[in-house]
């Protein structure tokens, strides 16, 4: 054990997108801070917080980028990708509508940030059992041909949440490391 090492210093930008109410702040308000908002407006949340954690013994700050509700309009800025090293890309698996717009959230990433941008796709609200609209098969499927990470999480009841965003985390480490 060497004290130095945990003070070595990692920090990684990880962007949040998708389309809007899939959950994306409530994802973030549940991995930082284990809070859920039932009635969430997009204004909520902050622009970026800031999440440590601990991988294999090393003391990593995940950065983790929020829209303020931009993405209704279609508007998301470049500043906002701009140096990102992760993304979650989120879908709501009870509205098949926010499954078919995953490759325009796609297609703006990797026009906005580095090809080997760390992805993930979301599957979020699997709680919502009897609303599924979006097979487990389907989202697999969809990430096995982009060659994303794939996880169906609940920001309402925790499942997979942590797993979703310490996926991400751990892959951007193994890359550099
Ligand atoms: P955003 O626009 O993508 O940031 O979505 P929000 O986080 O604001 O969530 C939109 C709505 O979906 C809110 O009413 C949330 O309470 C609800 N919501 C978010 N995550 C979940 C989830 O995992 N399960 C269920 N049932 N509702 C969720
Ligand atoms: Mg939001």
């Amino acid at each position: 054990y060497a004290e130095d090492d945990k003070s070595e210093d990692y920090l990684f930008k990880i962007v949040l997108i998708g389309d809007s109410a899939v959950g994306k702040s409530n994802l973030l308000a549940r991995f930082a801070r284990d809070e859920f908002y039932p009635n969430s407006k997009s204004t909520i949340g902050v622009e970026f917080q800031t999440q440590k954690m601990d991988i294999n013994g090393k003391e990593i700050k995940a950065q983790i980028w929020d829209t303020a509700g931009q993405e209704r309009f279609r508007a998301v800025t470049s500043a906002y990708y701009r140096g990102a090293v992760g993304a979650l890309l989120v879908y709501d698996i009870s509205r098949r509508q926010t499954f078919h717009s995953i490759g325009r959230w796609l297609n703006e990433l990797h026009t906005h940030s580095d090809m080997n941008v760390v992805t993930i796709l979301v599957g979020n609200k699997s709680d919502l059992k009897d609303l599924r609209e979006v097979s487990t098969a389907e989202g697999k499927a969809l990430a096995e041909a982009q060659g994303l990470f794939f996880m169906e999480t609940s920001a309402l009841d925790s499942s997979n949440v942590a797993a979703a965003f310490e996926t991400v985390v751990k892959e951007i480490y193994n890359i550099l490391s």
